[in-house]
């Protein structure tokens, strides 16, 4: 079978023709459909952030495909049924996180296309309990940007618990960004959208965004002041300025949820306002599989749309390099399913 493999961090990836991978206790073996590029896999292929995943690997964790083979004893899924494979490939299922809830917090967890190989793959085995049904009715091109970007963003608006009367700011419109705008609205709130692209500042008024910046030409804390301040602030954006300037055009007791990993990882945070504003800041990491059926039963219901462009896997570093100049509309997607050119 055919994967895209990081085999170090300043080459781009090689396509190569790896043996199907073996089912262990538990897994099931999945054929992708189609597998969505988050910027975490560039992250990852760059080793961008502190801790790195061992070389080589296979990224990917927006994996859509057919169940193919299951393990002995697994009843679910069903080989034939259609699932995702996102970032939490597994999680222990016992620690304290996992029981309250917050198993995206489990120390023990697999990450896909990181710490485990990913969907960059025609075959991907995957833990049974940890992939998620696709309801019948979802493309499979849609499907795979929810299942990072997409529960990412759904989690993180309800981490900034957003409100009827608040006014969010969205900083990048881009694969993540593109669909915080949507899960903002959904939840009430008036959309400020930030970018340095006029074109994702058009799709993201076409996706519910009242107001927009172009944080290339105007300083985007100037403006959220005058609009009296962000209630809330998801900020998707991949360097860290704009981290600054979201806390800088938060409103007092307004609520700031860090979504992107930029490479260059340290933030300058005023205290003294943090405290008399009552300034929350926090982290907020993907999301649960019921957060990710909640994305997908929003999806099927017709209340988000997913933008996004097809490429193949043989592609994978053009499509990188494309997403890195911000290039693309939202989401590049492979589909394994084209025939080979
Ligand atoms: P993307 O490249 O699709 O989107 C980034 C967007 O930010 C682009 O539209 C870009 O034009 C915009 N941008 C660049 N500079 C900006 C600036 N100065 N101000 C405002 N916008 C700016 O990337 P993505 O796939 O949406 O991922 C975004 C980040 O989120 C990455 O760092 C990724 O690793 C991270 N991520 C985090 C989680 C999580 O669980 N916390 C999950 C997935 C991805
Ligand atoms: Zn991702
Ligand atoms: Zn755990």
């Amino acid at each position: 079978m055919r994967a895209a493999v990081v085999t170090a961090f300043d080459r781009p990836l090689t396509l190569e023709d790896r043996p199907t991978p073996q089912v262990g206790p538990g897994q099931c073996l999945v054929r992708m459909e189609t597998s969505g590029l988050c910027h975490t896999d560039i992250h990852a292929a760059h080793g961008d952030w502190p801790v790195k995943p061992g070389l080589p690997f296979v990224p990917g964790h927006e994996g859509i495909g057919i169940v193919e083979r299951v393990a002995e004893g697994v009843t679910n899924p069903a080989v034939g049924q259609r699932v995702a494979i996102p970032w939490l490939g597994w999680a222990c299922g016992e620690c304290e996180w996992c029981i309250k809830g917050w198993e995206t917090l489990c120390p023990h967890q697999h990450n896909t296309g990181y710490g485990v190989d990913g969907t960059y793959a025609e075959l991907v085995v995957a833990s049974a309990k940890f992939v998620v049904p696709v309801p019948d009715g979802i493309d499979p091109l849609d499907a795979a940007p929810l299942t990072c970007a997409g529960v990412t963003t759904y989690k993180a608006v309800k981490v900034a618990q957003v409100g009827p009367s608040d006014v969010v700011a969205v900083f990048g419109v881009g694969g993540l960004g593109h669909m915080a705008v949507q899960y903002a609205r959904i939840a009430g709130g008036t959309v400020v959208a930030i970018d340095v692209h006029e074109d994702k500042l058009d799709m993201a008024r076409d996706l519910g965004a009242t107001y927009t910046i172009n944080a290339a030409i105007d300083d985007p804390d100037i403006i959220l002041r005058e609009l009296g301040g962000a209630d809330a602030a998801i900020v998707t954006a991949v360097t860290p300025k704009p981290f600054e300037q979201a806390f800088a055009g938060m409103r007092r007791g307004g609520r700031m949820v860090m979504v992107g990993l930029p490479a260059e990882n340290t933030l300058t945070l005023p205290i003294f306002q943090t405290v008399l504003q009552g300034i929350t800041v926090t982290g907020s990491i993907v999301g649960t599989r019921l957060d990710l059926a909640e994305v997908f039963e929003l999806h099927a219901a017709g209340h988000t749309r997913v933008v996004r462009t097809t490429r193949r896997l043989d592609d994978v570093n053009e499509a990188m390099k494309a997403v890195e100049a911000g290039d693309v509309d939202a989401r590049v997607v492979f589909d394994f399913r084209a025939p080979a050119s």
